[in-house]
């Protein structure tokens, strides 16, 4: 199966890829293992059902435009213009993924992995905020009158013969599979809340749930699928790092395969761009142009944070930028078509040891700046209208 990746949605806040360049990694990541396969532009994934969101609606005195429109406004200003997304951008509440959402439950409810069950679960007084566990204020309205409540929830019965994660569960070759985090995430053993309080989200109502949305954990394995789904691929392969996998997976254990596309993670660590101002002594000694220091930023350490799972440390950027620098220099005339097989042969397995060798990597970017025949996208609309 030839994967197609797709970022984590990524939490709409008030930030910038230029304030917060860790946020776009997934993105970027996604793109560039795409762009190795061949694969065409993706959709950037967003997750926008949060309570921060929620509570940043509200404090915009009324706002004359809708929560979508809000939302898609915060996004597009991330975006420097004319630099919108090709593959196109998808939210986690889109009619697309709200739809398969909603079949997806269906389904589940139908095989007995979900059921609709009373729960009681701690609720605020004031604002009906579901407020989760832990003696903490509420996190909507900051009252302290929080209660038992109890309702009919949306709940995943806890998988008996499965942990949450597995090995399959995850794009590595079996070499680089990560044991601690099946270990962290493994231990789920009651059923999981999967309707919440939310202003914004998927609608519960249409399964009797009033007032209740899909747990957004949920929501973002169900928006990969629906860009897989929209791309007719069949390994939909989710950029993530190993908190948010954790944070997500026991929700997503009933959501990662659905009419005959798989999901699986591809776990990434964080980049030290704190640090970044160490390489400028390299740019000179190099003279390295503009274009050359955003690809190493923007392409080459997303891609080497495939391979540093948890976290690449400052003093690693030296060597990192030095081997940028030396397989650049080292990009063949014509690209090997050997090599750049034996690359594609490890995306698709998710094996990473091609990033830290100088021939392939050298492969790689000799065939980022070749025209390549883009294989002919989906078609999945009417396509572009032509002016007469
Ligand atoms: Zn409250």
């Amino acid at each position: 199966m030839k994967p197609l990746f797709l970022n984590g949605p990524v939490q709409n806040g008030p930030f910038t890829f230029v304030s917060h360049p860790g946020k776009s990694v997934g993105i970027r990541l996604a793109a560039a293992l795409n762009a190795v396969l061949g694969q065409p532009p993706v959709p950037h994934l967003w997750n926008t059902a949060t309570l921060a969101g929620d509570l940043r609606y509200r404090a915009a005195n009324g706002p004359r435009v809708s929560r979508r429109r809000f939302d898609a406004d915060l996004i597009e200003r991330k975006y420097a213009p004319l630099q919108s997304p090709a593959g196109g951008i998808m939210t986690d509440t889109d009619s697309e993924v709200a739809d398969l959402a909603l079949e997806m439950v269906e389904h589940n409810l139908r095989t007995g992995f979900l059921a609709i069950s009373r729960e009681t679960v701690r609720t605020c007084r004031r604002c009906g905020h579901m407020t989760g566990d832990g003696g903490h204020p509420c996190n909507a309205c900051g009252s302290t009158d929080i209660q038992d409540r109890t309702g009919l929830h949306l709940v995943a019965r806890p998988a008996t013969n499965r942990p949450v994660l597995d090995r399959s569960d995850i794009h590595a070759s079996h070499r680089q599979q990560p044991r601690h985090l099946q270990h962290t995430a493994g231990s789920v053993d009651r059923p999981v809340i999967l309707s919440r309080t939310r202003d914004h989200g998927i609608q519960l109502a249409p399964l009797g749930l009033d007032r209740l949305v899909l747990d957004p954990r949920v929501g973002v394995h169900v928006t990969v699928l629906a860009a897989a789904r929209r791309h007719r691929a069949d390994l939909a392969v989710m950029t993530i790092t190993q908190n948010a996998a954790n944070h997500v997976a026991a929700h997503g254990q009933h959501f990662r395969e659905h009419d005959g596309i798989r999901l699986k993670y591809a776990l990434h660590g964080h980049l030290p761009f704190d640090d970044r101002a160490s390489l400028e002594p390299l740019h000179a000694a190099y003279r390295v142009t503009q274009t050359i220091k955003d690809d190493f930023e923007k392409w080459f350490l997303p891609l080497f944070s495939l391979r540093a799972k948890t976290a690449t440390k400052p003093d690693q950027l030296v060597a990192l930028f030095k081997h940028y620098m030396r397989a650049y220099l080292a990009q063949p005339a014509e690209v090997n078509e050997a090599v750049m097989n034996d690359v594609r042969r490890r995306v698709s397995i998710g094996d990473t040891d091609w990033i830290t060798n100088r021939q392939s990597l050298a492969n790689v970017i000799a065939a980022r700046s070749e025209p390549v025949m883009q294989p002919t996208p989906p078609t999945y609309h009417d396509g572009p209208r032509l002016e007469q």
